[in-house]
């Protein structure tokens, strides 16, 4: 939703990632004007189940007042997730003038290193990183799922379709008509690896990163700089496309987002140096998304956001169809 660095061009927000799956929707880091962003994506102003926020430097943070005003606006009354390192809890202090009563609970987590969210199949893992203030960077980790069942062996082994399939696909022996007894591994292919993402928040290149992206399918990675501007990296707690690039190719990570991108430099470049190291590198624009399929079923694609909402799309964000007003007359 938004990938530049600190401040916010014409074509660029600050710092937000949506990530989807299933029905779930995170929102890692909220920078100013997030939530005109999600409206302006397509995807509309979800109802987001939870934000995490990488740090505190307000190009992460300064789109929550906003959300959770038109959320309270809208009535919403589920509850809210925030997770943050420590310091989110007196930042929402500092907010409250601002942000007022919300009709909704925002549930505030400080976290450290560890999961911060379990899911049905899946939890989303903090770690720390290495930016200069207290600093998390998330990783999403899918379960391994179960083999695939075959059906046709467990015919052969003489189990009768039915409910014995489901014993076998949940672990359990049967006994077929003739007395055998028929294990789970003689019929369930090995199991599949769940998918991974890691999102490294503003930071040095680190190991804590390196650690969690090892073999992900996809590392969204900062590159505030390029090499030519190295010194200015490693003073402000960031990374060039170099080192992004480098610690891609180490983790293993079947593709490489890079983001957080400097208005100092072109992204053409960032793209051209994390390539000359890690070809599976992109650097996407505002709205574009990255598709993850399960892994027997293909590699992780960027869809650039031209072809999600079709041609005619403007260069500055697509053409998204104004959605009718949902919120009740209101003065803010
Ligand atoms: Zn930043
Ligand atoms: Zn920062």
């Amino acid at each position: 939703m938004g990938t530049s660095a600190s401040v916010p061009s014409a074509a660029r927000g600050t710092s937000a990632t949506l990530i989807a799956r299933g029905g779930a929707r995170w929102l890692v880091d909220c920078g100013e004007g997030t939530q005109r962003q999600l409206l302006r994506s397509g995807l509309g102003l979800t109802d987001l189940d939870a934000i995490l926020l990488t740090h505190l430097h307000g190009d992460h943070f300064l789109g929550l007042p906003g959300i959770f005003k038109t959320y309270g606006l809208r009535g919403r009354e589920r509850e809210l997730l925030l997770v943050g390192p420590p310091g989110v809890d007196a930042l929402l202090d500092t907010l409250h003038p601002v942000i007022g009563r919300l009709p909704f609970r925002l549930d505030v987590m400080e976290a450290g290193p560890g999961a911060v969210i379990r899911e049905d199949g899946m939890e989303i893992r903090a770690f720390h990183t290495d930016h200069g203030v207290r600093s998390l960077g998330y990783a999403v980790v899918e379960d391994d799922r179960p083999g695939v069942f075959d059906v046709d062996t467990a015919r052969v082994l003489g189990v009768t379709p039915g409910p014995d399939f489901g014993v076998l696909q949940r672990g359990g022996e049967v006994r077929t008509a003739d007395g055998t007894v028929v294990r789970p591994d003689q019929v369930m292919g090995e199991a599949r690896e769940g998918r991974t993402v890691v999102l490294s928040g503003d930071t040095r290149p680190c190991d804590a990163t390196k650690d969690a992206a090892r073999g992900a399918d996809l590392l969204v990675h900062e590159a505030t700089f390029t090499t030519e501007d190295r010194e200015r990296a490693i003073e402000t707690r960031h990374s060039t496309a170099l080192e992004a690039a480098t610690l891609a190719r180490d983790a293993g990570v079947r593709m490489l987002a890079l983001t957080h991108i400097s208005t100092r430099v072109h992204p053409r470049e960032v793209k051209a140096e994390a390539r000359g190291v890690f070809a599976g590198t992109v650097v996407p624009r505002d709205f574009d998304q990255v598709e993850i399929p399960f892994r027997e079923r293909g590699v992780p694609r960027l869809v650039p956001v031209q072809e999600r909402v079709g041609r005619g799309a403007r260069d500055d964000g697509p053409a998204a169809a104004e959605a009718p007003a949902t919120l009740p007359d209101a003065t803010l």
